[in-house]
């Protein structure tokens, strides 16, 4: 057992902590508040036969999309962000349908799988995987086909931190007469969304990323078109789980289509009731990550990305003659902060810090870049400068 003096407690809360209890700083899930925490375990209704819950989830719904800026329904499923990503595809794609999948990240490429899981034939439009997609070269792609019945993007691609601009690029699709499915589960309340102004048909968050819930949620608004899509379909949607449709009645009728997480959802209001109140929340994101890109880059560190800068994660390449997991076993073991490597293509060539949701707080992002300087400096790299003391400095400079 580690002595008492050596744990580290997060800022927001350190009552129920335990011994050997780590900083999360990973790109998600992310901390989660006191608050957060205890709005789970309130007491619970039977939420399929209490009018009641049905006016709570409404209620919650109805407030996400405030905050995203939508008129279209959202919906809370009872499942991770994965989940959005598959009933979006589940519920519009036909066999023989032609999509449009745009792929400047792994996330952006696995939506393939989703398209041809339900029989579809996905067409990838692949670009720089360092740089978000480009308006105009994507118009230039499009004057020469664009036979699709919808396309697929990824807002914030998380294991390279890219941010894409859903803004543009929808608008865009759409005016050729393709829907949009985006993956916003890293995006959403990380950066800014404004879906009716980007004319998405489906946007899909999460609740473990920047919303600060833990797993176990995702939430997807669907557009009218996209309803009529699903309605028109020549064959039924070949799922039950990840079928939206069997969503759009559920206030009218009082019936949901299986039992709802009650207790996920008691804590993904009280999250959600935290952004609302926060309203700063989207110029802290920003503003930690532009700071700790700075600090990154000055210490010697070179960052994965060119451009186009998410701000709920930083990306660095591993350094030469270093591995990742002696990085992230040294900031775990001796500093007791989680980071993350990464996975598919980037496995072990990059390292993630995660300023997202409850992350995105001055005191734990200072202390993780005080404990990978120290930690890069005790594996033989030469930090140029300490990164905390950087990241102070620019935040002092504001
Ligand atoms: C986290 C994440 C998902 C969902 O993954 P889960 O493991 O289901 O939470 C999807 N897309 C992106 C971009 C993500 O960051």
């Amino acid at each position: 057992m580690y002595s008492d003096r050596l744990i580290i407690k997060t800022a927001s809360d350190n009552t129920n902590m335990q011994e050997n209890e780590l900083k999360i700083m990973t790109p998600g899930p992310t901390q989660v508040a006191d608050n957060v925490r205890k709005a789970r375990s309130y007491i619970t209704t039977n939420p399929d036969l209490d009018e009641r819950f049905y006016d709570f989830y409404k209620e919650t719904c109805d407030k996400i999309s405030k905050l995203i800026h939508t008129r279209n329904n959202t919906y809370i499923l009872g499942g991770e962000g994965i989940l959005g990503l598959e009933a979006a595809c589940a519920s519009l794609t036909e066999p023989g349908d032609r999509v449009l999948v745009i792929d400047n990240g792994i996330f952006g490429k696995g939506f393939a799988d989703f398209v041809s899981l339900y029989e579809g034939e996905p067409v990838l439009y692949t670009t720089d995987y360092h740089k978000p997609v480009n308006v105009n070269d994507l118009k230039e792609y499009l004057d020469k086909d664009s036979d699709f019945k919808y396309a697929t993007l990824v807002h914030s691609d998380t294991p390279s931190g890219i941010l894409n601009p859903v803004e543009e690029l929808c608008p865009l699709l759409k005016s050729y007469g393709i829907m949009t499915v985006v993956d916003s589960v890293t995006g959403m309340f990380a950066d800014e969304l404004d879906v009716d102004k980007s004319q998405i048909d489906i946007v899909c968050g999460g609740s473990q990323k920047a919303i600060s819930a833990p797993p176990g949620l995702t939430i997807v608004s669907v557009s009218d078109d996209a309803i009529d899509a699903m309605e028109s379909r020549k064959v039924p949607i070949r799922s039950f789980y990840a079928n939206l449709l069997t969503f759009k009645s559920y206030y009218k009728d009082k019936w949901f289509p299986y039992t709802m997480p009650i207790s996920d959802i008691y804590g993904l209001r009280t999250a959600i009731d935290n952004i609302e109140a926060d309203t700063n929340h989207l110029y802290r994101h920003k503003t930690i990550a532009v700071a700790v890109r700075k600090a990154l880059v000055k210490a010697g560190l070179s960052l994965y990305l060119e451009e186009g800068f998410a701000s709920s994660v930083t990306v660095f390449n591993v350094p030469e003659g270093l591995t990742d997991k002696e990085i992230l076993d040294t900031m775990k073991e001796q500093y007791h902060v989680m980071i993350a490597g990464c996975f598919d293509i980037l496995a072990g060539k990059v390292i993630r810090i995660g300023h997202m949701g409850n992350n995105a707080n001055v005191e734990d992002v200072a202390d993780t870049l005080d404990a990978l300087t120290k930690t890069l400096e005790s594996l033989g790299f030469d930090c140029k400068s300490n990164m905390k003391d950087v990241f102070m400095q620019e935040l002092e400079n504001l």
